[in-house]
């Protein structure tokens, strides 16, 4: 191929490459900008669920304030969980006022307070009985079981244990306050507890009585701070015993003990208590207390219902945050909202989804592309192929066309020449010229054959077709030809053939083509068959040579165009590599097929095989 139609293959070549780049570069900008874009209206939407979660947590918080102020009593507002502990006014906050104390006034206190002054356990102890059996109050009876408690376990616990029993398991005593407003009754059972060793028959009751005493925040009010106390040492000697309200007592009691931080602004506010946040009711009244764990808890029962593949957190101020962020809203103030991408797979799906219709887009366009390229391709190969054909038959056809055409023009001048008008030579001469006419002729209609059945321009014309008048017009043409020449010709046709369906000058044309070779390819002593005869429901045409014959190798090609085994003897013989690829297509063209059977030094055989009974439609397709 010369640099021209290279160019022209590259260039084409170019032509598909540069936008197949281009489209590949397009679809992958497209897809970055659509990924981008993808995250970008996710994080639109998620900023707008972000929105409409704020305002459901900050109205969850503000209901919690305004439902507040329903709240009264310190054990069961800690039951409901509204909150991790509350304060009211009443308690934990204030202490009781404390009662007076008219103890000084009697005869037998003092009596009493004499007897424990002088040192003589059973005169403090009888003394202080005698006051716990006649005092009319209470709280000065119970003050005295006190103290004679206190000198018993002195001198004799079981006798302690017993007068705890005895003064403080029922009665108005057991309910009595001191001064401070402490429940006697209540440090005597811890007392008890802690004078009855392990195992001990009573214990289990007495711990129980205490319990109970501790869990009931009704009746008698036993100060927070009493309470607070007593707890702890009852989680010292039983760590399992059931005090519901321990923590929140414990919250509250820190939080009080920070000192006083009731806020007057809204919403959740921080304490002195690291981790501790505030809520006071709409009234002030009552101030209910979060752990920041509580918060958070509380906060994602309402995120919790965002989207899928997102996580929706709340933090707490001061806290780094992830993803989309915005104020928690009034109530919660300083608070964070966020939200964060926990599943990428849930965002590739959805971009996956229309990049698809983008990949798919882009792969039609390569596709076509690559098709138009390619019958681009084939369609130049192909005029590039009938391009090469022309030049070689014009080459062709000017080169044979001139040797018989200069060696007439010789035979002529020759004649004029001669003045004398010799009968013999004139005759001789103007055989030659015959001759060379003929093979002009033949020559020229070759060349027509071929240039019409190369432009599909060939018209068979089917009929009826004896093949012996085939075989005697081929035999008169060759015998013309062969005339005066040393060559043994034998003509022999099978009797009774049957009729065949064929173009009978196409087929002419073709057994004429096999008869010349065989002629110009056998040297001397030339013994031509020309045969036909029925074989296996076939009728054959067989042109027999004892010529020189054709290698095994070449068999296929010489039925190809201009194809020639030896140009130099084909320039000798005047031929132009066309003969059988017009035989070729003549036998294609009537459904048939041509063989050769040769070896180099002995001879061709031809055989154009024929069906018996060709149909006009099938041979004509
Ligand atoms: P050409 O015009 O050269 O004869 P053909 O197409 O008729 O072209 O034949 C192609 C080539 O096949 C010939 O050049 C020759 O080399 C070889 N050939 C054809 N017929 C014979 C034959 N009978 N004996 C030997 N060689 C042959």
């Amino acid at each position: 191929m010369n640099a021209g139609p290279r160019l022209t293959l590259l260039l084409l070549a170019l032509g598909v490459i540069a936008p197949t780049g281009c489209v590949l570069w397009f679809m992958k900008a497209a897809v970055t900008a659509q990924s981008e874009a993808t995250k970008e209206s996710v994080a639109e939407a998620y900023r707008g669920q972000l929105r409409f979660l704020r305002d459901r947590v900050d109205s969850y918080w503000r209901d919690r304030a305004a439902s507040l102020d329903r709240y009264a009593d310190f054990a069961r507002s800690v039951k409901s969980g509204m909150a991790d502990s509350f304060v009211f006014p009443n308690y934990p906050a204030s202490e009781p006022a404390s009662i007076g104390d008219s103890s000084a006034n009697r005869s037998d206190w003092r009596a009493a307070v004499a007897a424990e002054d002088s040192g003589n356990a059973q005169a403090a102890i009888s003394a202080w009985a005698m006051v716990a059996k006649s005092a009319a109050d209470p709280s000065i009876a119970a003050r005295a079981a006190q103290a004679r408690i206190r000198w018993l376990v002195r001198t004799d616990k079981e006798a302690a244990i017993r007068a705890i029993g005895e003064y403080f398991d029922h009665g108005a005593i057991a309910k009595a306050a001191d001064p401070q407003g402490r429940l006697i009754g209540a440090d005597e059972q811890l007392l008890a507890l802690h004078l009855m060793q392990p195992g001990y028959a009573r214990r289990g009751r007495v711990l129980r009585r205490l319990v109970g005493m501790l869990n009931d925040y009704s009746g008698a009010r036993m100060p927070a701070a009493q309470r607070l106390f007593l707890m702890d040492e009852v989680r010292a000697i039983a760590p399992g015993a059931a005090l519901p309200t321990y923590d929140a007592e414990r919250l509250a009691a820190q939080f009080l003990e920070a000192g006083d931080s009731h806020t007057s602004a809204a919403g959740l506010q921080p304490t002195r208590v690291p981790e501790l946040w505030e809520l006071a009711s709409k009234s002030r009244r009552v101030t209910a207390l979060y752990r920041t764990s509580t918060v958070l808890a509380a906060i994602s029962t309402v995120l919790d219902e965002g989207a899928k593949g997102v996580r929706f957190v709340a933090t707490p101020p001061d806290t780094r945050t992830v993803g989309e962020t915005m104020p928690a809203g009034p109530m919660l103030p300083g608070w964070q909202l966020s939200v964060s991408i926990v599943d990428p797979k849930f965002l590739e799906e959805v971009e996956s989804g229309r990049m698809a219709s983008y990949l798919w887009a882009g792969y039609l366009v390569i596709g076509m592309m690559l098709i138009t390229g390619l019958f681009a391709g084939q369609s130049f190969r192909k005029q590039m192929r009938l391009a090469r054909l022309r030049t070689d038959l014009v080459a062709a056809v000017s080169h044979e066309l001139k040797t018989p055409l200069s060696s007439m023009l010789l035979l002529v001048d020759s004649l004029l020449a001669d003045t004398d008008f010799d009968a013999k030579k004139t005759r001789d001469y103007l055989q030659l010229m015959s001759a060379e006419n003929m093979r002009l002729t033949r020559l020229v209609e070759n060349f027509l054959t071929f240039s019409r059945i190369e432009r599909n321009r060939q018209r068979f014309e089917f009929q009826r077709v004896k093949p012996e008048d085939v075989v005697a017009s081929a035999a008169g043409i060759m015998r013309e030809r062969f005339q005066g020449t040393a060559c043994d010709f034998d003509v022999n046709v099978e009797t009774d053939l049957p009729a065949i369906h064929a173009d009978p000058d196409a087929l002419l044309t073709a057994l004429v083509n096999l008869l010349d070779n065989a002629y110009k390819y056998t040297p001397a002593e030339k013994r031509i068959r020309l045969r036909a005869y029925g074989r296996n429901g076939l009728v054959v045409f067989a042109v027999e040579d004892n010529g020189i014959g054709i290698a095994a190798r070449e068999q296929k090609r010489i039925f190809r165009r201009f194809y020639q085994v030896d140009a130099r003897l084909a320039r000798e013989t005047g031929g132009c590599g066309l003969g059988l690829s017009i035989v070729e297509s003549i036998v294609r063209a009537h459904g048939g097929s041509v063989r050769v059977a040769s070896r180099p030094g002995s001879g061709s055989t031809f055989s154009v095989c024929l069906p018996r009974r060709t149909s006009p439609e099938k041979a004509a397709a």
